[in-house]
């Protein structure tokens, strides 16, 4: 039994990690187009009429142009073959002036989208995702690492929150998130734990964990008994929740300001841990929105970067 409102867990603030970062990449991008006329530029490649992939492509073509980079966006109808947007990629591929390419996950089904994964230069492929980046991470020699695990890291050190010899719990095995930021931690000398969703007693594994990663896609899922006393928790989920009755329950203080939203627009997000459970227990969380969700943005703004640095200088 957790006692409510004993403690408060400190929160993480992603937004001035993510700013610092973007002030970065576009100190660094001005120096480029200053010193080598280099101009960096992502194409960010949607797919179909997907709400939220239209919101996520908004944003990163956003932050192109606040942070300096050029950006291009090719907006494809739903019905396209899996031919048509291999022809783009090559294209994509074998054009100088692109140095990143982003391609807008979920895929309609009918496409393949392994395929297209893998047709991505890896030189260009700022996600992260292709097979040989993904070897890379995973051998210990990190090339382009995907965005939002980055973006965790980033969170943990720039809070100067100890990894080496941590107990650290991944909830989620994802290629994009799970596994990933599993393999960052160990990297970082942390002893790291995997969980999914065959684990046995998963509150008794997670309990262990001085770091908490919960990337399940399931609202609210890890509550108080889940969380080591003092632990950090880093909350990757992000869920829409339209309940006012689940809002007041999950949000404490907050809920007035949740059920209002909840009013204005239909829904509220909430990640996969329970906030008002975290915050008795945990000694530190994200929250959502507001925590890792910003900082993934600005690690594909750095990724960017870095990709045409290392194109124009090999
Ligand atoms: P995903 O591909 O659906 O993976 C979910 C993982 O959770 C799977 O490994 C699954 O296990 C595990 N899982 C599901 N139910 C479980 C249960 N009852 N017990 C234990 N494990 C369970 O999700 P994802 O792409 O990693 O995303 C996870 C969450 O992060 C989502 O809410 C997503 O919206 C959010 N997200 C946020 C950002 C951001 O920028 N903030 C970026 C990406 C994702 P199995 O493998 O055994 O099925």
């Amino acid at each position: 039994m957790i006692a409510m409102g004993a403690k408060r867990a400190e929160i993480l603030d992603g937004r001035s990690i993510a700013e610092q970062i973007k002030k970065e990449v576009a100190a660094e991008v001005s120096r480029l187009r200053q010193h080598q006329g280099v101009q960096p530029c992502l194409a960010a490649v949607l797919v179909g009429d997907d709400t939220a992939s239209a919101v996520y492509v908004r944003n990163k073509v956003r932050a192109c142009a606040e942070t300096g980079l050029r950006s291009e966006q090719h907006t494809l109808p739903a019905a396209i073959s899996t031919k048509e947007l291999l022809d783009l990629v090559a294209d994509l591929n074998q054009r100088d002036d692109v140095d990143g390419i982003l391609v807008q996950l979920p895929l309609p089904k009918q496409i393949d989208e392994a395929s297209i994964i893998e047709a991505i230069d890896p030189a260009k492929d700022v996600d992260g995702f292709h097979p040989v980046n993904v070897g890379l991470l995973a051998m210990g020699r990190p090339r382009f690492v995907p965005c939002t695990p980055a973006g965790i890291i980033e969170l943990l050190e720039q809070n100067h929150i100890e990894i080496s010899g941590s107990n650290a719990c991944v909830v989620g095995r994802s290629q994009i998130v799970g596994r990933p930021v599993a393999s960052l931690l160990l990297q970082r000398h942390a002893t790291v734990t995997i969980c999914h969703s065959r684990t046995r007693d998963l509150a008794g594994v997670a309990r262990q964990a001085d770091i908490l990663v919960a990337a399940v896609g399931r609202p609210a899922f890890i509550r108080g008994d889940y969380i080591k006393p003092g632990a950090t928790v880093i909350d990757v989920g992000v869920n829409k929740l339209s309940d006012a009755g689940q809002a007041r329950e999950l949000f404490g203080d907050e809920a007035d300001k949740r059920i209002e939203a909840i009013q204005n627009r239909g829904y509220t997000l909430v990640g996969d841990v329970h906030p008002m459970e975290a915050d008795a227990v945990a000694g530190r969380r994200t929250p959502v929105p507001g925590g890792v969700g910003l900082l993934t943005v600005s690690m594909l703004m750095r990724n960017t970067l870095n990709a045409a640095k290392r194109r124009k200088r090999p």
